[in-house]
């Protein structure tokens, strides 16, 4: 069976016959999936459920060699790339309809130096199988806050975690990058060798080829508090005052996020996610405030393990419902704002649905802003709605409800965005992502990618 691929938006399709897909599968060392292989249904599957797409081919890398026949076979048969690591792109980057899926997520080696503290990570792990192998060394490097996030995606766009406030952005840890470029070629970047590729991959996300693997800078890490402090949404407003003057200037060991949510009974609630990495006893003390505010209904913060922490919030979001997501950066948390956020919170129109909001602080916002590419290092809050519904007959009312609710919240972040939280239909928002590096972005993917090969992602355009 022939199979297709639009080349471009619109473009006429391109057909890509048997006797060329058995010569890619002769080269590759892992597999390559077509719409009549086994396993190719499973396969074209990513996290957010509403991405219903179906390429023409999947080649499912088991090393660097796979990475760059594919990249070849892909540019000399003129098919769009869509680049897959952990697959949790809400906007459905890592699939696509016609074309080839470059997954890597076969590839999971690392290799961790515990006298340099020095991790060398393949492209294709998620967090959890990363923190697994630096854990058994007692280290760590800021990560996501869901575990089965993948490394790539997270890492090349900045990448938010619970260590951010102590060691930066995940991106201010890699020391350097393993790339394979737009001609197939193996390139490294660091500080030493294509120092303006490093700087663009450190907050540029998917736009300059497909990164192998990472080195990164890990640090001391095991025991830290986790968990959270839940209120009903009738404690809200008071809740969030209180919680807005405490994590106006936290130290860095501390972190402390809020969120609006449902019980499993149904109820709307407002929760502290709390996060502390240093001296325990010191930490309790810190919080204990935030315990002792209200009546919570729960309180779940305590002693754990830094691996046990980094899979607390992994059943909020589960891989397969519906999705629809927005989100900004906001300065500050204004009366207005959580009056907004307290009356949309109460009336939440499906349970799964979670308000998320990040505080982005400490080392993370020292960083100059043109040092790397991700440019927004300001005390912060990366503030999202993420919408999730099971019923594919609910598309329509929960994506128009987000974007009601949104248009409420956006006046806040003034527009201001983590690039990998701008949602698939907000291409317009990719320049305000990168806000002053955005132009000399433009000039190293047209350096690098001159003919945007890799442009199924949040895309700076070549010209
Ligand atoms: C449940 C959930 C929790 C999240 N939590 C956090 C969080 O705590 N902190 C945070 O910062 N972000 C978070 N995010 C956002 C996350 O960083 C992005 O969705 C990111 O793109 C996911 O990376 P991935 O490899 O899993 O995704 P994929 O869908 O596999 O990839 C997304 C895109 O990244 C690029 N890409 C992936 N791998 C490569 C590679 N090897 N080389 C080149 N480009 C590549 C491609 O453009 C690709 O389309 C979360 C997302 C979800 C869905």
């Amino acid at each position: 069976m022939s199979t297709t691929s639009p080349t471009k938006p619109g473009g006429p399709p391109r057909i890509v016959d048997p006797q060329t897909i058995d010569a890619l599968t002769a080269v590759i060392n892992g597999t390559v999936l077509t719409p009549s292989t086994d396993g190719y249904e499973t396969a074209r599957r990513v996290w957010n459920g509403m991405i219903d797409k179906h390429p023409a081919l999947i080649v499912r890398c088991s090393g660097r060699s796979d990475v760059v026949h594919a990249v070849r076979f892909a540019r000399q048969h003129d098919l769009l790339i869509s680049i897959r690591g952990g697959a949790h792109s809400a906007a459905g980057h890592g699939t696509c309809d016609g074309g080839i899926v470059i997954d890597l997520s076969p590839m999971k080696g690392v290799r961790v130096d515990p006298r340099s503290k020095i991790a060398h990570a393949q492209a294709g792990l998620t967090w959890s199988e990363f923190d697994a192998e630096t854990q058994v060394f007692g280290l760590a490097t800021t990560g996501g806050t869901v575990s089965n996030t993948g490394i790539s995606g997270l890492t090349l766009g900045g990448g938010l975690g619970w260590l951010m406030g102590k060691h930066g952005l995940t991106c201010d840890n890699v020391l350097s990058f393993d790339i394979v470029n737009a001609e197939g070629d193996v390139i490294t970047a660091s500080p030493e060798s294509h120092p303006d590729l490093y700087w663009a991959l450190r907050g540029g996300g998917g736009n300059f080829g497909i990164v192998t693997s990472f080195e990164f800078q890990l640090h001391e890490i095991s025991q830290v508090i986790g968990g959270s402090i839940v209120y009903p949404m009738s404690a809200a407003r008071d809740m969030l005052r209180f919680y807005r003057d405490i994590a106006a200037d936290p130290p860095d060991e501390l972190e402390i996020n809020a969120g609006l949510s449902t019980t499993p009974d149904g109820d709307p609630v407002c929760a502290l996610m709390l996060g502390y990495n240093g001296d325990i006893a010191h930490g309790e003390d810190l919080i204990r405030p935030l315990r002792e505010f209200g009546n919570p209904l729960l309180d779940s913060a305590r002693p754990r393990s830094y691996g046990a922490r980094q899979h607390l919030m992994d059943e909020m979001v589960p891989y397969g419902p519906r999705r629809y997501w927005k989100s900004g950066l906001v300065r500050e948390i204004t009366d207005d704002l959580i009056d907004v956020l307290v009356d949309r919170g109460s009336r939440l129109i499906s349970p799964l649905t979670r308000v998320p909001m990040f505080n982005f602080h400490g080392a993370a916002a020292r960083v100059d802003p043109g040092d790397t590419a991700f440019v927004h290092r300001a005390h912060q809050w990366d503030l999202g709605i993420v919408s999730q519904w099971l019923d594919p007959a609910e598309d329509d009312r929960q994506v128009a409800w987000t974007r009601e609710f949104w248009s409420e919240l956006e006046p806040f972040a003034g527009n201001i965005v983590y690039i990998n939280h701008v949602a698939g239909d907000e291409p317009d928002r990719v320049r305000t992502a990168f806000g002053d590096n955005f132009e000399r972005l433009r000039q190293i993917k047209a350096k690098y990618d001159p003919t945007n090969a890799f442009r199924l992602n949040h895309n700076i355009p070549v010209s």
